[in-house]
């Protein structure tokens, strides 16, 4: 009968099955715990952490307003091109629950927030019709 060689470290027999991806492997690459091959029990490690420290609300919306805050400063330079750098400049902070506060500068920076808050109210709106489905 051949003996199996482990499927990981290729050096020592395999004694055991993996769980997981079906993997023959030995001792040393083995974790009896959860059964499962040392590959897979890193990767599962891995997932069970992810899992184990989920983003608390808050600091979603936080991140979400500082994704907000980075369209602006896009809008910004959009707006930059577009008036005519230094001609207008202007970007939005957007922390839920509080209301976008804008700031400008320059000739057109008016019409560079409203540009912001336009496009910081769809985005808000977007992101409010995919959570309702
Ligand atoms: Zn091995
Ligand atoms: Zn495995």
């Amino acid at each position: 009968m051949r003996i199996r060689t482990c499927e990981i470290c290729g050096k020592r027999a395999a004694r055991y099955v993996c769980q997981e991806c079906g993997h023959e492997v030995c001792q040393f690459c083995f974790e009896p715990n959860t059964w499962v091959c040392l590959d897979c029990y890193n990767h599962l490690r891995r997932e069970a952490q992810v899992e184990a420290f989920p983003w608390p609300a808050p600091f979603k919306l936080f991140l979400l307003g500082f994704i907000l805050m980075f369209i602006g400063m896009i809008l910004m330079v959009i707006a930059a091109v577009f008036f005519g750098v230094p001609a207008g400049a202007g970007f939005v902070v957007f922390i839920p629950p509080l209301p976008p506060i804008g700031f400008g500068a320059g000739q057109y920076a008016f019409f560079a927030i409203l540009l912001a808050v336009a496009l910081a109210i769809v985005l808000i709106l977007f992101i409010m019709l995919r959570r309702r489905t």
